[in-house]
């Protein structure tokens, strides 16, 4: 038997060891489910199955590439290349791409990111002359998603009497003529949206018979990881694809479905058994992720749900420390808690930051830990907040970028069409949009033939206009014969986008500016990556499909060490020893939206299971008595979920009493904090019974890297100091001058031997220590 199967228990054997036919796998969470669909698509291929033969569906690109690393380790890195491996979106995104002129597409289609969809809505609502307070974009895009997922075409809506009356109940009876106009719109610009990836699928599989076959004979073994999120949409694709061989091996926990507000259905876990014929069924019980109270207090949760399927999950771990529950004050104190206990707990226990995870429910609540961590100087990355690639200046260059690839791209277009200013006012971009759509073409090709149309602009707007057409043109002549990279750099440049940032002179212009340069590094190793990768050139389109698939965890390279904070959604999968659960309150966890009925609670509660359940070690639950919501100073009530957890598991604590605690300044905590003071006041870890000695501390503070006298980097929480000696991919080897900034925005200033002084962003600089 192969060595590596020796990395699994008898149970798990079960499911890696049955090469063919459908099947099945149902298990808790930390059971080891991942696991088996890894060492199983290692064990494939050594039967003499084709790595270009096997698909692997996963939550996250970031998943999917570390589970290509690990069966490398097994295989052999020029094997595992061959994997089709990645979520739904990115490995259907590839398929539409050859297939695309069977739906009309051209194959350089854009896919709009969901702000792009949301602006495009926006101004369709506009046009259409709709009140926006009703028509609110956000929830007209929602709408939409929500029909996509469902396979609802526009047509199928128009068919529909009760999606129509239901909107019409809303008071918004037009839903459909946007519906229609957006899908029009997108289509025109040969653009897909991310449910567009999914639907325009299903519509190829279907429509054409011989691609599905095609395909079929391809992906002869399909693996899917999260099973239980699966939508309708990717439902489908699965069966269709899986139809011809059977060999269909999908795994997932119906108690950590939570995505059903997205469309996730769980009845595809529930009828699995019914689709195929002779679908085996094996289940994990053995947890090997976290302590007997972790896993014991998340039984408790799970039981009072009443809709699930029965599952047995215990543990051969140590019992571990009790799940510490504590009661704050307010949100700040509460942020103040996490930062205190984590420094504790790194000074005590010789712990990386990396191992600490602060999940909640909802995005606004990463505020207060933010400014806590902060304060204690302790590194920390955010998921799920605003990417890299949505920043502003990000999103300029790219606009141009789409646009050489695709002069349809309309939102793109309308990006930077005036910008950086060229004189082409916002009445001029609304006649060119009016004449797209009477025309029926795209802006850029009415812009093309201005002496061929009508359209009410004067000679100096038309001029602009051509200019603008001729340097696209310009920059597409470039790229046939160019790389990202080069393409990348010489557009910042012509287009005058860099200079406006120079110009512009203030701290956050020079931060733009800097951002466009990270962004250029990001290219060239995108170029460079690109090389060793089979049939990839390295090109624009595929560096910009990539960018466009891109999810917050998956820039994640782990090089660097911060303590993780994310909602409960993105946590999915992932495992942490120390697991902060925080704002556990009523109307926050549970949501108050998700009180109404049964159903919408009981997600809740997956959800609160999932996040608990991803504590290897230790679980920490906080709650306040009041916290700001909507700029209010709002009452809060312990969440009904702690109540929940049989009390055996738990040790409260009140913090108010304990000193170790103490708010960090000694301003009144509901009043204003002068920020001014905060730099003067020190940690007050020394303080802290367990926390490190006098002379420990000493030696702390002389190692600390001193700059300019700002408090700089934890010693702790980076190997790089002032003078630390690195080499860059690109730069070569130079030498650390200064670190500035925290967080995502930390930055070294770096003189390299080559002559050049840089400063690069730690989270995108790929720069080894010498
Ligand atoms: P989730 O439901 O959260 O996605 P999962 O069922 O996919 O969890 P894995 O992530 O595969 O579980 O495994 C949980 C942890 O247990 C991982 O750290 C994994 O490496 C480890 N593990 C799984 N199986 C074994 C085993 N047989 N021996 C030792 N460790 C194991
Ligand atoms: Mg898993």
């Amino acid at each position: 038997m192969e060595q590596y199967l020796s990395q699994l228990n008898e149970a798990q054997l079960a499911p890696t060891l049955q090469k063919d036919g459908p099947m099945i796998v149902i298990a808790g969470a930390g059971s080891g489910k991942t696991r088996v669909l890894t060492i199983r698509i290692a064990y494939l291929m050594s039967q003499g199955v084709d790595p270009f033969n096997i698909l692997a569906l996963t939550f996250t690109n970031k998943a999917a590439r570390e589970m290509k690393k690990r069966i490398a380790d097994i295989v052999g890195n020029s094997e595992a290349k061959n994997l089709w491996m990645g979520t739904f979106h990115s490995i259907f995104a590839k398929i539409l791409r050859f297939e695309a002129d069977k739906l009309g597409y051209p194959s350089n289609f854009t896919i709009y990111d969901t702000q792009d969809s949301q602006r495009l809505i926006s101004s369709i609502i506009k046009e259409m002359g709709l009140d926006k307070d009703i028509y609110k974009y956000k929830q007209v895009y929602s709408r939409i998603s929500s029909y996509k997922n469902s396979l609802i075409t526009v047509k199928a809506y128009f068919q529909n009497g009760e999606l129509q009356e239901s909107d019409a109940m809303a008071k918004r009876p037009r839903m459909g003529e946007i519906y229609q106009n957006y899908v029009d719109r997108c289509f025109k610009a040969g653009a897909m949206d991310f449910d567009d990836l999914l639907l325009k699928t299903n519509e190829l599989l279907t429509r054409f018979p011989d691609v599905l076959l095609k395909y079929q004979d391809r992906f002869r073994y399909i693996l899917v990881d999260e099973y239980q999120d699966t939508n309708h949409s990717q439902y489908l694709i699965v069966r269709a694809l899986s139809d011809r061989f059977q060999n269909i091996c999908v795994v997932g926990d119906d108690a950590q479905s939570i995505y059903a507000f997205r469309g996730a259905n769980i009845n595809n876990i529930l009828n699995f058994q019914k689709d195929y014929d002779d679908v085996k069924t094996y289940r994990l019980e053995q947890n090997y992720r976290s302590t007997k109270n972790i896993v014991q207090a998340a039984n408790s949760i799970i039981d009072k749900n009443k809709t699930k399927l029965d599952k047995v999950v215990w543990t051969a771990n140590d019992d571990g420390p009790k799940i510490i529950v504590n009661r704050l004050i307010t949100d700040a104190e509460e942020g103040r808690f996490v930062a205190a206990s984590i420094w504790d707990n790194k000074m005590n226990n010789q712990l990386k930051n990396g191992e600490f995870a602060v999940l909640y429910r909802t995005n606004a609540q990463s505020r207060a830990i933010e400014d806590a961590l902060r304060k204690r100087d302790i590194p920390y990355r955010i998921y799920g907040g605003l990417s890299f690639y949505q920043r502003k200046e990000i999103k300029d260059v790219l606009a141009y970028l789409r646009l050489i690839v695709n002069p349809a791209d309309e939102e793109a277009l309308k990006r930077v069409i005036n910008y950086p200013t060229r004189g082409i006012g916002q009445t001029t971009i609304e006649r060119l949009v009016v004449a797209a759509n009477h025309y029926n073409r795209s802006i850029f090709e009415v812009m093309m033939h201005l002496d061929k149309i009508e359209l009410k602009i004067n000679a100096g707007t038309k001029r602009k206009l051509e200019d603008f057409v001729t340097m696209i043109r310009s920059f597409q002549v470039m790229n046939a014969n160019a790389d990202a990279f080069q393409v990348a750099e010489h557009v910042s440049k012509k287009t005058g986008l860099i200079q406006e940032f120079k110009k512009d002179g203030t701290p956050e212009g020079i931060a733009r500016m800097e951002n466009i340069e990270e962004l250029l590094n990001g290219v060239k190793d995108f170029v460079e990556g690109q090389q060793e990768i089979a049939d990839a050139t390295g090109s624009l389109s595929e560096f910009l499909e990539d960018v466009a698939l891109a999810t917050d965890l998956d820039q994640d390279t782990g090089d660097d060490d911060r303590v993780a904070l994310m909602t409960i959604h993105l946590a999915k999968g992932l495992e942490f020893p120390h697991v902060y659960i925080v704002g556990m309150e009523e109307d926050l966890f549970p949501s108050a939206m998700s009180m109404n009925t049964r159903t919408e609670l009981e997600e809740e509660r997956r959800l609160f299971y999932v996040a608990l359940t991803r504590a290897e070690k230790q679980a920490y639950l906080t709650y306040t008595l009041s916290r700001y919501r909507w700029g209010k100073l709002i009452d809060a009530e312990p969440s009904r979920f702690i109540e929940e957890i049989d009390e055996q598991y738990l040790e409260y604590i009140t913090p108010i009493n304990d000193r170790r605690y103490k708010p960090m300044i000694d301003a009144d905590i509901f009043g204003e904090v002068d920020k001014s003071k905060l730099r003067l006041k020190k940690p007050i870890a020394g303080k802290s019974p367990k926390g490190p000695s006098e002379e420990q501390l000493r030696k702390l503070r002389k190692l600390k890297p001193v700059s300019d006298g700002a408090p700089t980097g934890n010693l702790f929480d980076s190997d790089l100091v002032a003078g630390t000696k690195v080499n860059h991919t690109r730069f070569g080897r130079g030498e650390i001058i200064k670190l500035e900034g925290v967080g995502q925005d930390k930055k070294a200033e770096i003189r390299f031997e080559n002559g050049g002084l840089k400063k690069l962003l730690l989270r995108f600089a790929k720069l080894e220590v010498l």
